[in-house]
């Protein structure tokens, strides 16, 4: 996958270094390693930096979902964060939601800043689209969203601040929003095995925003926030907020079990119920007026990064999936004059090749230390090029305990 900037990183010139030991207040794994790894960096509870390393990952995540969402047909726009309080009476929320949105006075105006964005596509959809030929409108935006969370201890996965993609689809009839609703569905799925976590569609409550269903997705892990109960033969899963009765799966009969799980992402069939709070309305076939209807979806980026770590570690550190690794290949140079043109070489060669390298080039640091470096930044192939493997390089995964010695032709051949 492309990112258009450098491919190689030299460990010497990243900002972002790994650190001996995680603040004592951290208690989550992802927060922990992130923070020891040089992923993040934290400014305050719930308020982190995105450090190179962490950065990376969300840009290929948020690669993964852009790609996603296109092929659906939708369209990336960017809508601001900071929001004036009218638009947010229109459909009541400045008040119903007021314990989670961050609001504000400046200068005798009130104003919030962004926890969702519903109020504000209704707006744009107000504007630019009037008939029913203009739809549907697919509509999709990476941002920040704001949210004042009481509860955040769990690292990035419940950050105060934090990356969501959020897409809106509006419509001319309920029908054609389920249809793309359920295409959703799927696409979802797709999209969370593509960054390496397994998501249950999961039946769901409607919080703050419906009074109807939704679906979550959720990934089982002992550190998640909510508690899931499903059919391990994949039959059914809801969330237990929704559902406690049920012992045994009506489609197959076989006894449902709970687990702990973590919500990666949050889909919303709202119906008409802002376009008739908001007087958001298109013109239909014989010339009458009738209200959109709107569903919305949610993705959190810097969640699913946290996720991913709850996932996929072991006692050493992270072990990144293939494709949200932060680099493609950790490349290790046990300091020695001799073998320094060969380092180069290899570097130079997987470079021209496409592969990312993040090439550990200190001088002043063992081997041991480098290793355990690599282990706890998680980059999913380690090589290593010192004197004693000559012109062979050792080859290594993150997630296996057996290396090799190759030559470079047959290292490129590996990663290709
Ligand atoms: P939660 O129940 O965990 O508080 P939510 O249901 O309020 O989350 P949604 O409004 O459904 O969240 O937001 C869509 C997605 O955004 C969620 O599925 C989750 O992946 C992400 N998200 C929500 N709140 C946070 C947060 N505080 N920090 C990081 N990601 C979040
Ligand atoms: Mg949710």
């Amino acid at each position: 996958m492309e990112i258009c900037y450098t491919f190689r990183m030299r460990y010497s010139k990243l900002f972002g270094k790994t650190i001996k030991d995680a603040p004592k207040d951290e208690v989550a794994v992802n927060a922990k390693l992130l923070l020891r790894g040089g992923f993040i960096d934290k400014l305050m509870t719930g308020s982190y930096t995105l450090l190179h390393l962490g950065r990376r990952v969300e840009q290929k995540i948020e690669q993964i979902i852009r790609e996603e969402m296109n092929a659906t047909g939708a369209g990336e726009i960017l809508m601001p964060l900071l929001h004036p309080k009218e638009i947010w009476n229109e459909a009541g929320r400045w008040d119903t939601a007021r314990e989670i949105m961050y609001q504000f006075e400046k200068d005798g105006k009130e104003y919030a800043l962004s926890f969702t964005h519903e109020e504000i596509v209704m707006d744009l959809i107000r504007k630019h689209v009037a008939s029913y030929k203009d739809f549907p409108v697919k509509i999709y935006h990476f941002s920040t969203k704001f949210r004042d969370e009481k509860r955040a201890k769990s690292g990035i996965l419940r950050g105060r601040e934090f990356l969501m993609k959020d897409l809106y689809s509006a419509h001319v009839s309920e029908e054609d929003m389920m249809k793309y609703y359920d295409e959703i569905k799927k696409v979802y799925i797709k999209i969370f095995k593509r960054m390496g976590l397994d998501a249950l569609l999961t039946q769901a409550g409607g919080g703050v925003f419906t009074k109807n269903f939704t679906h979550e997705f959720q990934v089982i892990a002992d550190s998640g926030e909510d508690e899931i109960i499903y059919c391990p033969k994949g039959d059914f899963c809801a969330n237990v907020e929704v559902k406690t009765e049920e012992e045994k799966c009506k489609l197959c009969q076989t006894p449902l079990k709970k687990a702990k799980a973590i919500e990666v992402g949050n889909i919303f069939p709202l119906g008409t119920y802002y376009s008739e709070k908001m007087k958001v309305n298109f013109t239909d076939k014989d010339g009458k007026r009738q209200p959109v209807w709107l569903a919305s979806y949610g993705i959190g980026l810097t969640r699913a990064v946290g996720a991913i770590v709850e996932v996929h570690h072991d006692e050493k550190g992270i072990i990144w999936p293939k494709e949200v690794a932060p680099y493609d290949v950790h490349l290790i140079h046990i300091e020695d004059p001799t073998t320094e043109k060969f380092v180069k070489e290899v570097n130079d060669t997987l470079e021209k090749n496409g592969i990312e390298v993040l090439w550990d080039d200190r001088e002043t640091v063992s081997a041991g230390a480098k290793f355990a470096d690599a282990d706890l930044i998680g980059i999913p192939v380690r090589l290593v090029v010192s004197k004693r493997n000559a012109d062979k390089i050792e080859f290594k995964e993150r997630k296996s305990d057996k290396s090799e010695l190759l030559g470079l032709e047959e290292v490129i051949k590996r990663l290709g």
